[in-house]
């Protein structure tokens, strides 16, 4: 969903222009400068970094292009030429990279394959089952939440 993906990228503007973008440091910065999408000399300033990102271009910006400000989105659409569906597939894989792996691919292969199996007897749910659970249990870790059981 690409609401979904505007989500996850609050508060992430500058850096995700910067690596999916390629603008500079300099250009995210508060003060009057170049437009990196149509030029100028001092046409265009960054001036949120929280939230959404915001910028304003008194040549290009705003919603008819004819002078205002946007958000992050709107900038790297105008600075990639992407389509919307195209910017929200790539932040979608960018930080989808920076996600912390799920705890069940950390499991020992057994264990993933009992997940995918048979029923622990214990009881555990799936992936938690016998010998994995037990070092688990014992170190005051438990079933991590989030588990379905
Ligand atoms: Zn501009």
């Amino acid at each position: 969903m690409a609401s979904d993906v505007l989500l996850a990228a609050d508060g992430h503007w500058p850096r995700l222009l910067t690596e999916l973008a390629g603008l500079s440091p300099e250009q995210l910065q508060d003060r009057h400068q170049p437009c990196p999408a149509c030029g100028g000399t001092d046409r265009y300033r960054w001036d949120r970094d929280d939230g959404p990102g915001g910028w304003y271009c008194n040549q290009c910006g705003g919603r008819e292009r004819s002078g205002g400000g946007g958000s992050g989105m709107d900038l790297l659409l105008r600075v990639t030429g992407w389509d919307f569906a195209t910017a929200a597939r790539h932040l979608e894989a960018h930080l989808r990279l920076e996600q912390p792996k799920p705890l069940r691919a950390a499991l020992p292969p057994s264990c993933r394959s009992a997940a995918s199996g048979a029923p622990c007897l214990l009881g555990w749910p799936a992936g938690f089952c016998c010998p994995h659970a037990a070092p688990l249990a014992k170190s005051g870790a438990g079933i991590p939440s989030g588990v379905a059981r």
